[in-house]
């Protein structure tokens, strides 16, 4: 199950491109990649540069597209929008060079003389698909790779994030080289279109539902697919874990943008010898961070839309007792940070991926109870364990499969470049971030030279029983 909500519901305000302009649009573009225009260095480092600086000049812009969106407080926008977005143009800046050098590699003794490497070769045109969720920096960290990696980008950003998406269209055009970097913005008539079209790569950031549309859109043109999708990521709390700390930290990635975060812990399994003080807790965490009254408090985002809202609150009524929270303010866009006790396996939430600020809380009697739950669901996008005992961590993470770990933390590990970030099984497929960013956008191509003044006729039929001996004695 997804949160995936049908196109007909859809509230889009965003200018739709006309449909036929887009053949074209895709056309131009990849006649600019084939006229060479995006291979030299020069030019990526000055489009990751201009993208740099676009951030900072109209990041005033941007925070309040997003707060339009979202009601996105300026430190969630500017930590995981502009200050993520911004890490990853400043690394793979500073590696352009080293990683897109050509890469001499071992070459075996029978085939001297000659020489091997790896060439760092561009895909060519590629396609992102963005979400609403973080709507600028899932739009614009697949681009930085894009670029890094010398390809022409046509990116279609969220139509369920209008202000957002008008923010990208009007301004990237602005800084970017727009024959190479392009915006299309629309819905599912738009999506479909392009999708028709032949791409070098398909980048895709949203629910499993479309993730297979996608895909299936792929295998027309044999087109190289990263999807980035969601899922039910589980936390396990232990006995032995630190509940002071363990129910702030969930509480922190359980309401960061009202839950409406892929890698937010979905549902916690806490030991049941920790259960009442984990829930005590966390209730005691949310008016810590957001007061009596959550909805007055400026550090506390909205739900994108009604359409969510009324799905949201569907899932806080379907089971469970409410301790907290409840079902908020629908006009508003509003729900409290809210949590569930006595969920069972077959409530409403527990059928799919939440994506709002609903903590379901499952005790369990043991890890393994925990592990076994966990491993009889789909591989989540992310896991979570608190457990100051690491024979007990070390277990959750060898028993489970899953895009990332994350221990006595959540939602954190996104932020470090050096880790990968995807999913796995029905999580998705690829990952991105960093080096990753770097490599999916590029094709390793394997060159060998080999001179033509060493020529023995050994390798050349007629293939005589001498040269069948040396043959076997060399290869
Ligand atoms: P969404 O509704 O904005 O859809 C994502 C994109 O798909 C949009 O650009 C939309 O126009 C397009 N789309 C929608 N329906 C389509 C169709 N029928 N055909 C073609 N294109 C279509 O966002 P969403 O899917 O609701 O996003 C939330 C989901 O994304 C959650 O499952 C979440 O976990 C996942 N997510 C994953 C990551 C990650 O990095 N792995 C990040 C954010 C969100």
């Amino acid at each position: 199950m997804s949160t995936h909500v049908a196109p007909s519901e859809l509230q889009s305000t965003v200018p739709r491109a006309s449909l036929d302009a887009i053949s074209e649009l895709v056309r131009d573009t990849r006649s600019v990649f084939d006229q060479g225009r995006t291979r030299p260095i020069e030019w990526r480092a000055a489009q990751l540069d201009a993208l740099d600086r676009m951030i900072v000049e109209r990041e005033a812009e941007l925070l309040a597209a997003l707060r339009t969106d979202l009601g996105k407080p300026e430190v969630e926008a500017y930590g995981a929008e502009v200050a993520v977005t911004r890490n990853e143009i400043k690394l793979l800046r500073k590696k352009l060079r080293s990683w897109t050098r050509e890469r001499r590699v071992s070459t075996p003794m029978v085939m001297m003389p000659g020489k091997s490497t790896i060439v760092q070769e561009p895909l060519g045109v590629v396609l992102v698909i963005a979400p609403w969720n973080y709507p600028f920096q899932l739009s614009v960290t697949p681009i930085v790779g894009a670029i890094a990696a010398g390809n022409c980008v046509v990116v279609k950003p969220s139509e369920i994030a209008p202000a957002t998406s008008a923010f990208l269209a009007k301004t990237l055009p602005q800084y970017l080289d727009q024959t190479a970097i392009r915006v299309v913005e629309g819905g599912v008539a738009e999506t479909t279109k392009l999708l028709e079209e032949r791409w070098d790569h398909i980048f895709y950031t949203g629910n499993g539902a479309v993730g297979r549309v996608v895909m299936q859109a792929a295998v027309k043109h044999l087109t190289p697919v990263t999807l980035e999708l969601g899922g039910k990521s589980p936390v396990y709390i232990d006995s032995s874990a630190d509940i002071d700390v363990a129910a702030k930290r969930i509480a922190f990635g359980k309401y960061y943008n009202a839950g409406q975060t892929c890698i937010a812990p979905d549902y916690a399994l806490v030991h049941a010898s920790v259960h009442d003080e984990f829930v005590a807790k966390v209730k005691a965490a949310i008016v810590e961070f957001y007061g009596d009254d959550p909805k007055a408090s400026p550090d506390y985002c909205r739900i994108i839309n009604e359409r969510h809202h009324r799905r949201l609150a569907k899932l806080v009524i379907g089971g469970g007792a409410v301790v907290a929270g409840g079902v908020g303010d629908e006009a508003e866009r509003y729900m409290p940070p809210t949590v569930l006790t006595g969920v069972t396996a077959d409530h409403p939430v527990m059928g799919e991926e939440i994506f709002g600020p609903i903590l379901p809380v499952m005790k369990v009697a043991s890890l393994d109870e925990a592990v076994t739950f966990i491993n009889a669901r789909p591989k989540p996008l992310a896991l979570y364990g608190f457990a100051e005992k690491s024979e007990i961590t070390d277990t959750l993470i060898a028993r489970t499969s899953s895009g990332s770990v994350c221990i006595n933390h959540v939602i954190v590990q996104v932020t470090i470049e050096s880790l990968p970030f995807g999913g796995v099984g029905e999580s998705g497929m690829g990952a991105y971030h960093g080096r990753s960013s770097f490599d999916t956008f590029t094709h390793p191509k394997s060159v060998f030279r080999k001179p033509t003044f060493f020529d023995p006729s050994i390798a050349y039929p007629p293939y005589t029983a001498k040269k069948t001996s040396l043959v076997r004695k060399v290869l």
